[in-house]
């Protein structure tokens, strides 16, 4: 095991050999690599309860070859790296668990490709969200932006399974990837997908073996991605959301089944009365009296006046299915702030972080897990309990995901980052939720260590023994950011 495994104190010196740091600069040039503590530091947390630790150096290369030479040198002196973009993940994904290298990914920052003809992009993985919208719009087209901060790049992203403001409709970001070029921990550069036959041909995984799934969902363990294909659609000019309110959970999830039956929105998502508030209320507070405690909205965009009365006939139809039923789903009016933040993405008023958290003090984290639709309302209700008794409010979000059996369930925990045993009790909450949703059949997305811990004691054997041989064939010095799926605890 290599000496970076036992050094865990965040404020600790970096632990630089001169040899390492000569050769890095030899490939990067002096002024894109670093040992300087202080901005180490900067790289040592994130927002999350994951307790920060230092890393020893961080690089920014310039180009996949850059990123070549450090992987061949990161695994002569068997030094952990971490890829890196904006660290927005949400899960301690970036935080160094055994210190090594940072390979900070911000400068390689081009569109390599903007096809406005077939609807697709090539861009290297510094690229942000607002970057490529700006690029984008240009041409009436746009991704499936998240509701997080526009400065996160949109190949993090996307090989992390996140989702966004057209996963209703799209699905997971994931699935918008036509091709990569990768650089495999040891080094070698190679290319999956169309580009992998033809370089020039970026359009399309399929119908290859699917080997981009090496490389997604695999949180920089396997690989650094260096140029990206993703499918990008056309923006319809028209429009139109709809909003409901209803009592439960149960009743808006159901609400929400009914409505994807019919493949009409971009995005169908509800969120608990306590999310609707800017900043979330910290510590918890009781929802008034009478008001609601769900709201939803489904973005749904037309061609024409025509299409969009088609879609409001479909929409009253199963308003008034659910109210037959007995549903307590009620259409409600949405403020307009809301509306725009939520349809105008990448967006500046959710995507700042500080305007959930500031009541909380600066810290965020949450068990954001992909469910089946029909255990969102018995998972919220225990959900519910545990945060109430903890203190915090909850503030839970609900997503169908490309028709109607399972969506993203989260609940967000905004706590002072300041204050240990807040953070502990965040931490503990957290886990304690994310429990009871795997019983339930969840299955948390980019998930930190702790998560990687509660899954791995689920999973079955099989797959975790396949798991662990195709990180060791990929990775064989155990150098990509190493702990961050805990397969090592199970050695
Ligand atoms: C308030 C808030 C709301 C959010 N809402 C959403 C949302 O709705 N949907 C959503 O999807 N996300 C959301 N996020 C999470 C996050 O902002 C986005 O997913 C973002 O695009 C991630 O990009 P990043 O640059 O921050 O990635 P990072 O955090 O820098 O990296 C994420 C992971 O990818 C790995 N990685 C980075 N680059 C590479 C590479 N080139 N090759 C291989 N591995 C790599 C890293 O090692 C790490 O494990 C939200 C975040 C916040 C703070």
């Amino acid at each position: 095991m290599s000496k970076y495994k036992k050094m865990r104190d965040p404020l600790r010196d970096p632990n630089v050999d001169p040899a390492v740091l000569k050769e890095l600069k030899s490939i990067v040039g002096d002024k894109k690599v670093t040992v300087s503590k202080h901005i180490l530091y900067a790289y040592s947390y994130d927002l999350t309860f994951v307790e920060g630790k230092m890393p020893d150096y961080a690089v920014l290369p310039q180009n996949t070859e850059q990123v070549s030479q450090i992987m061949k040198l990161a695994n002569k002196f068997k030094i952990p790296v971490i890829p890196y973009t904006a660290g927005s993940n949400i899960g301690g994904l970036c935080i160094p668990e055994q210190g090594g290298i940072i390979m900070d990914l911000k400068q390689m920052n081009k569109i390599i490709e903007l096809n406005d003809n077939l609807h697709y992009v090539v861009i290297e993985p510094g690229v942000s969200h607002a970057k490529l919208a700006a690029a984008l719009y240009k041409y009436n087209l746009r991704f499936s932006w998240p509701v997080g901060p526009p400065s996160g790049s949109t190949s993090s992203c996307s090989l992390c399974h996140g989702i966004g403001g057209m996963s209703g409709r799209y699905g997971l970001n994931s699935e918008a990837i036509t091709s990569m070029e990768v650089v495999l921990p040891t080094g070698e550069i190679v290319k999956i997908g169309s580009c992998a036959i033809n370089d020039k041909a970026w359009h399309s995984v399929l119908p290859l073996p699917q080997m981009d799934g090496l490389f997604k969902g695999w949180l920089g363990t396997t690989g650094v991605v260096t140029k990206l294909g993703l499918a990008v659609h056309p923006i319809p000019p028209i429009l139109k959301v709809f909003t409901a309110s209803a009592a439960t959970c149960e009743d808006m999830a159901y609400y929400m089944r009914a409505l994807s039956n019919y493949e009409i929105a971009d995005d169908v998502t509800a969120v608990s009365w306590w999310l609707t508030q800017v900043p979330i209320p910290s510590p918890y507070k009781p929802k008034p009296e009478g008001k609601p405690e769900w709201f939803s909205f489904a973005a749904t965009t037309s061609w024409t006046e025509k299409e969009k009365e088609a879609r409001e006939e479909i929409w009253q139809s199963v308003m008034d299915e659910e109210k037959k039923k007995g549903s307590s789903v009620v259409y409600v009016e949405y403020p307009d702030e809301a509306l725009r933040a939520r349809t105008q993405l990448p967006s500046r008023i959710v995507g700042s972080t500080k305007n959930y958290t500031k009541q909380g003090g600066g810290g965020i984290a949450w068990p954001g897990t992909f469910t089946p639709l029909d255990k969102w309302g018995v998972i919220y209700e225990e959900w519910k309990k545990i945060m109430i008794r903890r203190n915090f409010s909850p503030a839970v979000r609900i997503t169908d995901y490309r028709g109607v059996h399972y969506g993203m369930l989260r609940a967000f925990f905004t706590f002072d980052k300041g204050d240990i045993d807040h953070t502990e009790n965040a931490r503990q909450g957290i886990v304690e939720c994310l429990r009871w949703c795997l019983d339930n059949g969840g299955i948390p997305y980019k998930p930190g260590v702790d998560f990687a811990k509660e899954i791995n004691k689920r999973c079955d054997q099989g797959y975790l023994s396949l798991l662990k041989r195709v990180k060791k064939m990929l990775d064989p010095n155990n150098i990509m950011n190493p702990g961050k799926m805990a397969l090592e605890d199970e050695d």
